[in-house]
């Protein structure tokens, strides 16, 4: 059976983990930071190397794309170089470097192909420096106004633009190397799973069927500021007491709900959080996240019954925001599945939790994606780790899959 090369494959993680290095097993590589221009660089060096033409669009996604034997849309993979701050050597840029070893197995072995195949690399995906997340595959695929990102500023310069940061970066293309259905025929990105799952199970290969739904919702809790020494506890309204107990409460009532709903307070603050003055505003999140819109709905039914007054403070929440479930092509998602059992590798469909490029392409092409796993769970951090023999596995079922779309699309 065809097999990427693990050799190739490993010298490729080490090579890109030098852009950014932290010198702690991790990399920092903000999108349009001079570690991230380096890599795309070494990115467009090796794709040209391979025969591939590379171009970029105008929020500067490269697209490096080697022929096939017949005229038709690009399959692509791929996809993002940038990092969070102190990430990892796998979140996003093993999507590349997969799609990269694929391609470098169909030159180097002449596996023919009908389609031609494109490794794309998104600008922006995480959103670490310039807000929001997966700016710019939201920007081709509709989902986010071009000029309100180019005026995103970043969050260590104020003033400073996503707009002077794209220019600046010499990566700015043509609006009509935009990805299109015209263009392209289907999408499949390679990606850490990010989470425990794959490892705590044993199995290689994570079939995704989608990107959960989630919900993000603000609570605000009004009290009455007062001296910590004088207040009798039966005259307070404690804004933080009746944070407290709602949270509880929302714990109890979520846990009755499908085993696969995750939820997480990760944010909470209060006013005026002073040790000798009763808390008077409290305010906290909650994340819920779940592939079912039926179980979201339970969930908003759950908050839903939230008494407007709890220890006699004053309760209000809002959505922050929310995304819908997006569902992955079935037929490309039995591709997947079909690749991992030919090769004999242990698998299970699962969702995706965190949100990824795929996300918004799958609005617009053919889409689906393979996760490996992620030692530890780790992720967004210098501890992400996938060992190269895990990588390798997903990037053969990469090759596989694309090559089963090359026949039938
Ligand atoms: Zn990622």
């Amino acid at each position: 059976m065809v097999s990427c090369s693990l050799e190739r494959l490993e010298e490729k993680i080490k090579a890109f983990s030098k852009f950014g290095d932290t010198g702690r097993g991790g990399v920092t590589r903000y999108s349009l930071s001079k570690e991230a221009i380096d890599a795309r660089n070494e990115f467009k060096r090796r794709m040209e190397a391979l025969g591939a033409t590379v171009v970029t669009d105008d929020m500067a996604n490269m697209y490096a794309t080697v022929t096939g034997t017949e005229n038709l849309p690009a399959i692509m993979s791929g996809s993002h170089l940038d990092s969070v701050k102190q990430g990892g050597n796998y979140d996003g840029v093993l999507g590349v470097l997969a799609a990269m070893e694929v391609v470098e197995t169909m030159v180097k072995e002449n596996i023919p192909h009908r389609h031609p195949i494109t490794v794309v690399v998104w600008t922006n995906e995480e959103g670490a420096r310039f807000e929001p997340a997966m700016m710019s595959s939201g920007v081709i695929c509709g989902k986010f106004e071009k000029e309100a990102m180019l005026a995103s500023e970043a969050k260590d310069a104020p003033g400073y633009t996503f707009g002077e940061a794209l220019e600046k970066s010499g990566f700015v293309g043509d609006i009509a190397n935009r990805m299109s259905p015209e263009k392209y025929s289907a999408l499949v990105e390679l990606h850490i799973e990010q989470g425990p799952v794959l490892e705590r199970e044993g199995l290689d290969i994570g079939v995704v069927e989608g990107v959960c739904g989630m919900i993000n919702y603000e609570f605000t809790f009004r009290g009455q500021a007062g001296h910590a020494g004088t207040t009798p506890m039966k005259y307070r309204k404690d804004a933080l007491y009746a944070a407290v107990r709602t949270i509880q409460y929302l714990h109890d009532r979520l846990d009755t709900l499908d085993g696969r709903l995750v939820y997480t307070t990760g944010k909470i603050s209060a006013h005026p959080n002073i040790h000798t003055i009763i808390p008077e505003e409290v305010r906290f999140t909650l994340d819920a996240r779940h592939q079912d819109p039926e179980v979201i709905r339970q969930v908003l039914e759950i908050i839903g019954s939230i008494p407007p007054e709890v220890e006699k403070c004053e309760v209000t929440y809002k959505e922050a925001w929310s995304r819908k479930t997006v569902r992955f092509t079935p037929e490309l998602v039995d591709f997947v599945e079909k690749s991992a059992e030919d090769y004999g590798y242990t698998h299970m469909r699962m969702f995706s939790g965190p949100g990824h490029d795929a996300q918004y392409v799958a609005d617009v092409i053919p889409t689906a994606m393979i996760f490996v796993p992620s030692v530890g769970g780790h992720s967004h951090c210098e501890l992400e780790y996938t060992p190269v023999e895990n990588c390798l596995k997903g990037a053969n079922v990469l090759l596989k899959t694309l090559l089963y779309i090359d026949q039938r699309y």
